[in-house]
């Protein structure tokens, strides 16, 4: 049976929801796909669920080749995620609960802990792994800034999978078959996705990969070189300059404290440089100060002086994996006040190596290499520190490395200067190594009858998130354009007459549709006009478009391919023959 839009749940808006800012939120609300339930959680239409449910098959069919499918609860104690100290490290993204008697239940945000758990229940040799399992499940996160519909929301749905093995060389063929099932699955998709070195972020472990996107919706920007380096920037380690020579650095003067009234940011401090000392300088020349708070999961906090070269900026998604599972937090000007050493615009890098002499743990990009002299604040208002030299007038606590990546910066693995672009992960493998088995205690006898503990990795794929890539990669200014092998359904019969042989015609021509195993939407609204009906069929955008109305009156109906927007004319006799050869190629 055909599915009629008389009878069917579902009512297309002619308006974008207000909250909606990109094309694929807008569109996959205003045709009826999916309805917002709360802030970054939504309800799947009948039309919507019918475009999840065929990319969950997808992904099913790919990772049945490697994986065993099980299912948890997405409702869960407290206890595991204590083990791996997460119920805490997870910070507010964690949605908690408590039970009736009090217990503490949280809404799982990823599913390692129990994975890890269920091994450790049924096995106990080495001879039962490797083993890959995996499910299809609802995640919950209560994100900061939940976005853009399906691509950032609270409540979403992941495919995650994770391999148990006896040690890393089993671990590194696991990940490998990850790695090639998950480019079979984009690639099977129809979705582009660059293969970025990632960091493993608040999971802790080693090789880490993400799989990323392009769009410009993204939130996560990558780089590329030409040599096919490719990295999230969260991820690239900048190259450090060669330290200068013991003659150089000799010949670099004494530092001097000068007084630069008024230049309290870099570029009137280079203004003020070029104006007063001479030409030449740039803001390459001068050490920017930025002061965070560093929160602990725990909540404690601290604040941190970071140096990087005046000329870049702190990037933040750098400093947050930098700084992770601890997160960063603005330094207010009452925070300031409070630390009346950091005199706001002429901060230099404190303490020379003594935390102890502000007070304040003091950081430098991996450019401030011993023996570089840069320009600084001398900590007094109106007064800059010239020929300040790294190791000679100031050693600091510690490296980070979150100044932002800039195009032409040099590739990390020197395959050439880099391009930024942005994008949107929607695959994400690591090995995490053994941290979790050892958490929850997950050993296995090897075959000398020792115990050891089992090495995990894990694999995130965001299968709502993908559906809004497609969407949003497939849409034009009438609506939705599905690739054929993700489309709600195959076919969108049209009837634009009022005629009973018009809609004869289309239930025969149905009939003959389903029969050959294509699915249909059959347009039967007596009352509707032609014209919402073609609005309606350009917005929900099923691949291919069957109009049946005045031209069958010569024997002809009209059949158009929704993302060429091409249309022809075929004879009545030829139309079932015609629709599933086009809707099949
Ligand atoms: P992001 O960096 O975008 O926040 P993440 O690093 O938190 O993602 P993982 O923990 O690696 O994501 O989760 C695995 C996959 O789940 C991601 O690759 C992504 O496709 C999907 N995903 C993660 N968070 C969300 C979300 N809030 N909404 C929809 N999908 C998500
Ligand atoms: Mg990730």
């Amino acid at each position: 049976m055909p599915l009629r839009m008389s009878t069917y749940f579902l009512t297309t808006l002619r308006d974008n929801p207000n909250d909606a800012e990109v094309a694929s939120h807008q569109l996959l609300v205003r045709a009826g796909y999916i309805r917002r339930a709360a802030p970054g959680v939504y309800t799947w239409l009948p039309l919507g669920l019918r475009v999840l449910r065929k990319l969950e098959a997808i992904v099913r069919e790919e990772m049945d080749t490697i994986a065993h499918e099980l299912h948890f609860p997405a409702l869960l104690p407290r206890e595991p995620y204590e083990a791996t100290n997460r119920w805490t490290e997870y910070g507010d993204n964690l949605f908690r609960l408590k039970d009736r008697k009090g217990n503490d239940y949280l809404l799982a945000p990823t599913h390692e802990e129990m994975f890890a758990l269920a091994v450790k229940d049924l096995f106990s040799s080495y001879k039962e792994l490797p083993i890959n399992l995996y499910q299809v499940q609802t995640k919950y996160r209560d994100e900061a800034r939940p976005r853009a519909g399906l691509l950032r929301g609270r409540e979403f749905i992941m495919k995650d999978s994770y391999s148990f093995d006896v040690g890393d060389a089993g671990l590194d063929v696991s990940y490998q078959q990850h790695r090639d099932v998950y480019l079979r699955t984009f690639a099977r998709l129809g979705l582009e996705v660059v293969t970025c070195a990632a960091t493993s972020g608040a999971m802790g472990g080693s090789r880490s990969e993400e799989f990323l996107h392009p769009t410009e919706v993204g939130e996560d920007t990558f780089v590329r070189s030409p040599g096919g380096y490719a990295a999230n920037v969260e991820a690239v380690q900048t190259v450090v300059p060669q330290a200068p020579s013991a003659e150089a650095v000799a010949a670099i003067p004494a530092l001097e404290v000068r007084e630069t009234p008024g230049a309290s940011t870099i570029a009137a401090l280079v203004d003020y440089s070029n104006e007063h000392f001479g030409g030449g300088f740039t803001a390459a020349d001068t050490l920017k100060a930025y002061v965070c708070w560093v929160v602990q999961p725990t909540g404690e906090r601290e604040p941190l002086l970071i140096g990087i070269p005046g000329d870049r900026e702190v990037d933040e998604k750098r400093l947050e994996a930098a700084l992770a599972p601890a997160e960063p937090a603005a330094f207010t000007e009452e925070d300031f006040k409070k630390f009346p050493q950091l005199v706001k615009g002429y901060i230099g890098p404190h303490g020379h190596g003594e935390k102890s002499a502000s007070g304040i743990r003091s950081v430098v990009d991996p450019r401030v290499v011993d023996g570089t002299q840069w320009i600084a604040g001398a900590n007094e208002a109106g007064k800059h520190a010239y020929h300040l030299v790294a190791g000679r007038d100031f050693v600091a606590d510690g490296v980070i490395d979150v100044a932002e990546v800039q195009e032409g910066d040099p590739a990390p693995d020197g395959s050439g200067p880099l391009s930024l672009d942005r994008g949107i992960e929607v695959g994400h493998i690591f090995q995490l190594g053994r941290k979790y088995a050892e958490a929850v205690g997950l050993k296995v006898l090897d075959e000398n009858g020792k115990q050891v503990t089992v090495t995990m990795g894990s694999y995130g794929l965001g299968i709502s998130r993908v559906l809004a890539c497609i969407a949003e990669a497939n849409n034009d200014q009438f609506g939705l354009a599905w690739p054929k092998h993700v489309a709600p359904l195959d076919v969108h019969i049209v009837v634009a007459s009022k005629d009973e042989a018009a809609f004869a015609a289309a239930e025969s021509l149905a009939a003959e549709l389903e029969a050959a195993g294509l699915e249909v939407l059959y347009d039967d609204r007596f009352k509707v006009s032609p014209g919402v009906k073609f609005k309606d069929a350009e917005l929900i955008g099923i691949p291919t478009i069957v109009v049946i109305g005045k031209s069958l009156a010569d024997g002809s109906i009209e059949i158009k391919d929704r993302k060429i927007g091409e249309k022809r004319s075929v004879p009545v006799s030829e139309a079932a023959t015609e629709v599933i050869a086009q809707a099949r190629a």
